[in-house]
């Protein structure tokens, strides 16, 4: 019962003003749930869907159906369905991410506002700013953190909004005398990357730097920084951004870029998702598309642990001498079972310039034949980077790298990358991110790494995100991301390790698909372990906001480094009364964990 009702109930209230005033000045500001008496009536509801054009829908849960009856024919349906990115993109109830153990559970808001321009979300805004709502935003779902989902809340879902114009000479409005055109490209708020580098890409022949996964969202991309594959030579996502239209906690659609609001233009960089108000669109960069882009695949399996630390020292070595450069991004696994798997990508290379790039260490494996057996390929080689996105092209090359939407209908661009597939409806276990110095390549420290790698990998595997570290990067994209809000770890960081493990489709309730919540504690707990092991040599440097643990000591500081106390007084001027509040974002300090009762 609250407060309130209790009050009308014991027929205390006549009584109210009589009580001292400070009694309830040290009541927190809570925000309305439904069950409060004072939650928005019927009518003021639909003032808000008026408001919106009717944009306003009541959110249903999918899941409820697997809830209610597992064993039957919906839920069967719906388990099918949580495979596919682009059916959970289309539900405003639920998130890529189902949850994380220990941590958070996917839960629908009560209404959501579909909106499809700036003054839809201005007026959602204005709506839960009035009544005291818990407010949410939610673009491509893809939040590891939970960041798109609350309970009890209003939500705006940006999906539809993705419109896409292409631009031969963009200037930021109010920087006609300071910027010169250039080729830009304008995002509405709810696309995905696939449908950006479609219009950019296979349409235009360009590039525009965005996300690896082609279902992430670009709104949540942007704001947490983002890398794309082909960051190493782009740079990052945020510092492509020259302009972005925003609704601000005063219901103000504003424009910020680097002369009109450049404080929140610069907190738009980086400073994290659904932080600093609703955006309604982006402008990005768009930049020159090489001839090639390219691949490298293949799995080195160790003999012995011996081998494998030998392996680590000369794939150190090799890294830090032929591939530390823009052309090359993405992946080395450093697994368990001693073996090494590469997935890297390349940039501006031909077939055989990759392969020449990747001989000596080939060499220095056939050498030891007893030593090393090398698994799946090696497979290194081009294609035409104008391509890259064009899934009808993959297919008709025989190549099975994209998986696709099956809804009668969709669209065949409707695809995502089959190694992200595992990631739909999961429940993460542990997630943990850690930049590492470039400093840790110099002769001195190549031996401290590797061997770090391997103790490491006695935990869990490790993943090293090439693309996530500028160091490398041409000088000019390393100062384009020193204008962001990101942690300047980023800059002199030659990777970012990730080390990660899931479980599911799972969903408490679910009779059968129960997260194991013992399995997933081991897990966290073993990822924590591995982790700990590269922080010893690289203490510091800090995670990547978006793809970094839950319970991320300090995150103030791991995520924004010295930037944060300039994104906190942006926070301050923007939305002083924390409208917008995400777990571990910057000014959540101020509230309890569910955003809804001010500290
Ligand atoms: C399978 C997978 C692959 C990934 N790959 C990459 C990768 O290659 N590179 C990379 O850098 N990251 C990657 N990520 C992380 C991803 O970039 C972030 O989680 C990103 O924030 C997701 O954006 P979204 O719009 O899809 O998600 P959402 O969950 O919708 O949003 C993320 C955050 O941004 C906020 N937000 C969304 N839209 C708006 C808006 N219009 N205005 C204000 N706030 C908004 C939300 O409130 C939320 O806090 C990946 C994540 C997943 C699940």
């Amino acid at each position: 019962m609250n407060r309130r009702t209790f009050l009308k109930k014991s027929g205390l209230a006549a009584s109210l003003p009589l009580w001292p005033r400070d009694l309830f000045a040290k009541t927190a500001f809570r925000r309305r749930r439904p069950s409060d008496a004072d939650w928005p009536s019927e009518a003021a509801w639909k003032q808000l869907s008026d408001a919106v054009d009717g944009n306003m829908i009541r959110v249903e849960f999918p899941l409820a159906a697997c809830i209610d009856a597992p064993d039957g024919a919906a839920c069967k349906t719906l388990g099918e369905n949580l495979r596919n990115p682009y059916f959970i993109g289309d539900q405003p109830g639920v998130t890529q991410t189902l949850g994380w153990i220990d941590a958070w559970t996917t839960k629908p808001s009560v209404y959501a506002v579909a909106a499809k321009n700036a003054d839809q979300i201005a007026a959602a805004v204005n709506f839960a700013r009035e009544n005291n709502l818990r407010l949410v935003v939610k673009g491509g779902g893809h939040s590891y953190q939970g960041t798109s989902n609350a309970a009890d809340s209003l939500l705006i879902w940006t999906r539809h909004m993705d419109d896409v114009t292409m631009h031969d000479a963009f200037i930021p409005q109010g920087c006609a005398s300071t910027h010169a055109a250039q080729r830009a490209v304008t995002l509405g708020a709810g696309t995905i990357w696939m449908q950006a580098y479609q219009a950019v890409t296979t349409k235009g022949g360009a590039y525009v730097q965005g996300g690896g996964c082609t279902t992430v969202g670009v709104a949540g991309l942007i704001q947490s920084g983002g890398f794309g594959s082909f960051s190493k030579h782009y740079g990052l996502a945020a510092a492509g951004l020259l302009e972005a239209e925003v609704v601000t906690a005063d219901g103000k659609v504003r424009i910020a870029n680097a002369c009109t609001n450049p404080d929140l233009f610069w907190a738009l960089k980086g400073g994290g998702g659904g932080t600093f108000g609703a955006v309604s669109k982006m402008t990005l960069r768009v930049r020159e598309l090489p001839e090639f882009f390219g691949a490298a695949n293949f799995t080195v399996k160790a003999a012995s642990d011996d081998a494998f630390r030998r392996l680590l020292r000369e794939f150190v070595g090799f890294y830090s001498e032929q591939l530390f450069n823009d052309h090359w991004g993405e992946q080395a696994h450093i697994r368990p079972d001693n073996a090494l798997g590469i997935s890297m990508l390349s940039h501006g290379l031909t077939g055989e310039e990759g392969k020449k790039a990747w001989q000596p260490f080939l060499d220095w494996i056939a050498r030891s034949p007893g030593a090393y057996t090398i698994e799946g390929g090696p497979v290194i080689a081009s294609l035409p980077a104008r391509n890259w996105w064009n899934p009808e092209w993959w297919k008709a090359i025989g190549q099975h790298v994209f998986d696709s939407d099956p809804r009668p209908g969709a669209a065949a661009t409707n695809a995502w990358w089959t190694g992200d597939g595992g990631q739909a409806a999961w429940v993460i276990n542990g997630y943990e991110s850690h930049w590492l110095p470039a400093s840790l390549l110099e002769d001195g420290s190549q031996e401290h790494l590797a061997n770090a790698l391997f103790e490491g990998s006695r935990h869990w595997q490790i993943e090293l995100h090439f693309n996530k570290g500028l160091a490398g990067a041409p000088p000019e994209e390393v100062e384009a991301a020193r204008d962001t809000a990101t942690n300047p770890a980023v800059l002199t960081a030659f990777a970012l390790a990730i080390v990660a493990d899931g479980q599911g489709a799972a969903y408490p309730g679910v009779r059968g698909h129960e997260p194991d919540v013992a399995a997933g504690r081991i897990a966290a707990a073993r990822i924590h372990r591995c982790m700990n092991e590269l922080r010893a040599v690289a203490p510091n440097p800090g995670a990547y906001v978006s793809e970094s643990n839950f319970f991320e000591q300090g995150w103030q500081h791991s995520y924004w480094g010295g930037n944060h106390a300039r994104l906190a007084s942006v926070k301050r001027k923007y939305d002083p009364s924390g409208l917008f509040f995400v777990h571990n974002g910057v000014g959540s300090e101020e509230w309890s964990a569910d955003g809804f009762t001010k500290l």
